[in-house]
């Protein structure tokens, strides 16, 4: 055995064999593993985590501040979700399990957002009673409901219901009709559209009303400003924004003959990257729809997939994507490895994706299967450029759906959208996970339900300053610098076993409270 110089100049004595862990490209070998199955080894830390640098690829085009990605689900992102995820650094992908005037029109929401301005109020007619407004005060809270000619944002405004003009009412007074209750249209402060909002700011002041209806040249109504919403004004540096200082927004489209018209409306109402949702997209129809986007929308950043292998990236690459979404069998709804005895574990998918995809300059987003934010870090270390969420970003307010009650714990629908539940709903779900000639539907998710979570406005933040925690301890002050110290061979892995998988939960208390942030 070679003789060893040890740290104090002693020579002769023997160094028992030490090692501090494996190179990604050690640990990725043999068998598939997962984020549990290995841990990152600590580095050495010399800046803040404050000062860790998250800005990442979520396309060859479009940079993030964040690497957050909220997933297209029904339960997971419309526009509420993609407002919040790119006002705090991330973006959302509007889901397509609906009409394409729906889905187009959340887009729009997104692209149109002006920090202050509420552009989908809770609205009532003329006709609805005082009985719709008190249910309407259970189920989102009161404030003043503007009330339009048709009952809807667009429709001309009468005038608008608040608490004073209902409170004393009795029972047998709940079935009056809110036309004649309503402060009527001549008596309100308006604001015309295109007003800013430290001007409109201003009017609430000295109006001293708690909301500010906007209306165009027609007195429709366009948008409403409330005090309280001006109190809770936050500032947003992070924010993913395009050139004219619109928040950032994808949305989510099949790959079938009228996915098309559905892209059409897409890009007219702004959006900035497309999403080809297969959960195997390595097919002739996602190749054909690359090309054709490529061709039509030269300036459309368009991601394919989902895949888990070299080869299916390399036709997609070829194809023509701006990014790969890697994954399948790993999300937390997921049944498509057990039913159709195909996917891959999510952390050897994203390493061998990420090092292939790399050489052409086509960054990854490691989809599905985070269930925590050290998972977020690891995808990250193993190349991934983005991740993307479902049941994490699930049951919290900007998540679609409504709140319900379930054994005294406040729950929101999570579901799959291959699940049957999913798919009854609309048929473009189902377009993600069968051909047009599949008769019989095999379900590939569950339908389920997740905790309330809360607003995203605290949760993302919290996402992101644990990655810069974890970026911290293992010695990296970016996400790039931590991707070439995977690649360098700096980045150190071990697999850890079962039981070291236990040691490293929360373990031996009788009881516990687990607060996250
Ligand atoms: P999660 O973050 O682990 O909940 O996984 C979310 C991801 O699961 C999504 O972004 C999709 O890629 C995938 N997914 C969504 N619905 C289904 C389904 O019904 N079956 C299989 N995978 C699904």
């Amino acid at each position: 055995m070679a003789e060893c110089s040890l740290a104090n100049g002693t020579r002769g004595s023997k160094t028992p064999p030490t090692k501090d862990g494996v190179t990604a490209a050690e640990l990725f070998l043999e068998e598939g593993l997962t984020y549990n199955d290995f841990l990152i080894l600590p580095g050495y830390i010399d800046f803040a985590a404050d000062d860790v640098d998250l800005t990442s690829k979520l396309t060859r085009r479009i940079s993030l501040k964040a690497p957050l990605v909220s997933s297209p689900m029904d339960t997971v992102t419309e526009s509420s979700m993609a407002i919040v995820m790119a006002l705090c650094g991330g973006i959302g992908i509007i889901h397509h399990n609906c009409t394409p005037e729906f889905q187009s029109n959340e887009v729009r929401k997104v692209k149109k957002y002006e920090q202050g301005f509420i552009l989908d109020p809770v609205v009532m007619g003329p006709d609805n009673t005082v009985a719709d407004v008190f249910s309407a005060k259970a189920r989102n809270g009161f404030s003043g409901i503007p009330i339009t000619e048709n009952g809807q944002m667009g429709g001309k405004l009468l005038g608008i219901v608040t608490a004073r003009d209902i409170d004393f009412l009795s029972r047998e007074q709940y079935k009056v009709k809110l036309n004649e209750v309503m402060t009527p249209r001549e008596l309100l402060t308006v604001a015309s559209s295109g007003i800013k909002l430290k001007e409109a700011n201003d009017m609430l002041q000295k109006s001293k009303k708690g909301k500010l209806p906007i209306v165009n040249e027609k007195d429709e109504l366009v948008s409403l400003i409330s005090r309280t919403d001006l109190k809770k004004h936050r500032e947003f540096p992070l924010a993913s924004k395009d050139e004219h200082k619109q928040l950032l927004v994808g949305a989510a489209i099949g790959t079938r003959e009228d996915d098309k018209d559905r892209l059409d409306m897409l890009v007219n109402a702004g959006v900035d990257v497309v999403v080809l949702d297969s959960s195997q997209g390595n097919s002739i129809y996602q190749i054909n729809l690359i090309k054709y986007i490529k061709q039509k929308y030269s300036d459309l950043q368009v991601v394919g997939g989902n895949v888990v292998t070299t080869s299916q990236a390399k036709t997609l690459i070829a194809a023509g994507v701006d990014a790969l979404r890697v994954g399948m069998g790993s999300g937390s709804i997921c049944i498509t490895q057990e039913v159709m005895a195909v996917g891959r574990p999510q952390g050897t998918a994203v390493y061998n994706v990420a090092a292939f995809a790399r050489e052409a300059g086509v960054p990854v987003i490691a989809d599905g299967g985070v269930s925590s934010v050290g998972h977020i870090t690891k995808a990250l270390a193993l190349g991934a450029s983005t991740v993307m969420m479902g049941s994490l970003l699930a049951g919290t307010t900007e998540a679609p759906g409504e709140y319900f009650f379930s054994d005294g714990v406040r729950l929101k629908k999570y579901r799959g959208m291959g699940s049957l539940d999913a798919m009854e709903t609309n048929k473009s779900s189902a377009s993600r996970y069968f051909s047009e000639s599949d008769k019989l539907k095999v379900a590939q998710g569950v339908s389920g339900s997740i905790v309330d979570k809360g607003s995203i406005h605290k949760f993302v933040p919290y996402l992101i300053a644990g990655i810069q925690h974890g970026c911290q301890d293992i010695g990296a002050r970016s996400t790039e610098v931590l991707r070439d110290m995977m690649y360098d061979g700096k980045l150190r892995f071990e697999k850890r076993t079962v039981s070291a998988q236990v040691e490293g939960g929360v373990h031996s208390l009788h009881s516990y409270e687990k607060r996250l942030y």
